[in-house]
């Protein structure tokens, strides 16, 4: 089956002020596909889980309800101010689909960008984002991906993806997922693309089947072709992934996707019942063009830290955080040609 999970523990030792002794264990583990090093450290476990897990409630809810006035994507706002999908990009102006609409960012990074929402919910608490509600977020967003398809098929590799709250990106406190697909793969496909069609060029077998054969110790549970786990190398807080074992979204079935959002929702759930509230997924494919099944679609799903007044940063949302996607806002050589003056 050759899948390797290495790992090598490391003792640290640091003197406090009046020299007394104080040893750590840390792990390093290599992903047993990309070989990307995690390293394990649950001595922070204790420091670190704080920023994630303590409600700041009293100034959340405030924040939300003031958030309320002028939000563009609540009624009647969303109807007079949203952007518009021009002709080429889809028969529909905007994408409506019982309360949800899908409408393209009016500040895209990416070929094909678009925001999901529904004007029915503004703030929400992440232990009511149920099964049915995440399913017809996904249900309206793998629609409108395979309109996108259909009108350009350059539009090749589709992602969703969802920041809720500041501390995960979210610069609406709104609820909504996005849509970014690009010509080319985000930077985290295109490794896991590689690496797969390497392992099974190599080895004559495949990675992700054989990853479920063996991974038991991290199985969370299979539903429907939906394989859930927690990563062997992880790179982010209680980070959950999955796969499924087919290639690419234009062969995922209604049953695919309602048992993603069964799973999107069982975790965030459990996420709500360790006190998290915000957190970061992306759900990602091969490109729509895939006949085979090396490399299986798959979700990440990790907690991000409690919004609190000191946590409101906006630039570590999903395409960085989860796609290693860089976004920059400025020319390097618009930025030397500044620093210059410096020296
Ligand atoms: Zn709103």
């Amino acid at each position: 089956m050759s899948i390797e999970f290495r790992s090598e523990r490391r003792n640290l030792e640091v003197l406090t002020a009046n020299e007394k002794s104080i040893k750590y264990e840390i792990e390093q583990r290599w992903d047993p596909l990309t070989s990307r090093m995690a390293v394990i450290c649950p001595h922070l476990r204790e420091k670190w889980v704080r920023f994630y897990d303590e409600q700041n409630e009293e100034w959340l809810e405030e924040m939300i309800e003031e958030s309320k006035e002028n939000c563009p994507f609540c009624r009647p706002v969303i109807d007079n101010i949203i952007a518009k999908f021009p002709k080429h990009q889809m028969d529909e102006s905007i994408l409506k689909l019982n309360d949800i609409y899908v409408f393209p960012n009016l500040y895209p990074r990416a070929d094909f960008e678009a925001v999901v929402t529904s004007p029915d919910i503004h703030g929400l608490n992440i232990k009511d984002l149920g099964e049915a509600k995440v399913y017809d977020f996904l249900n309206a967003a793998f629609e409108c991906i395979k309109k996108a398809y259909r009108s350009n098929a350059q539009l090749l590799y589709p992602v969703i993806g969802c920041n809720y709250l500041p501390p995960a990106g979210a610069s609406l406190m709104h609820f909504h997922m996005q849509i970014s697909i690009q010509k080319v793969p985000f930077n985290y496909v295109k490794n896991l693309i590689h690496f797969s069609e390497r392992y099974e060029a190599t080895k004559d077998t495949n990675f992700w089947l054989n990853l479920i054969k063996i991974n038991k110790d991290r199985k969370i549970a299979q539903k429907g072709s939906i394989y859930w786990y927690t990563p062997f190398a992880p790179s982010g807080f209680s980070e959950v992934r999955a796969v499924v074992n087919k290639s690419n979204f234009l062969n995922f079935t209604e049953d695919d996707i309602r048992n993603l959002a069964d799973g999107v929702s069982n975790v965030l759930n459990y996420y709500y019942h360790r006190g998290f509230a915000s957190f970061n997924f992306v759900i990602y494919s091969n490109t729509l063009k895939a006949k085979n099944n090396r490399f299986f679609a798959g979700a990440r799903i990790v907690a991000r830290p409690s919004p609190s007044p000191s946590c409101k940063c906006i630039d570590s949302w999903y395409m960085p955080f989860l796609l290693e996607e860089s976004i920059v806002l400025e020319r390097p050589e618009d930025l030397a040609r500044e620093i210059r003056d410096w020296f």
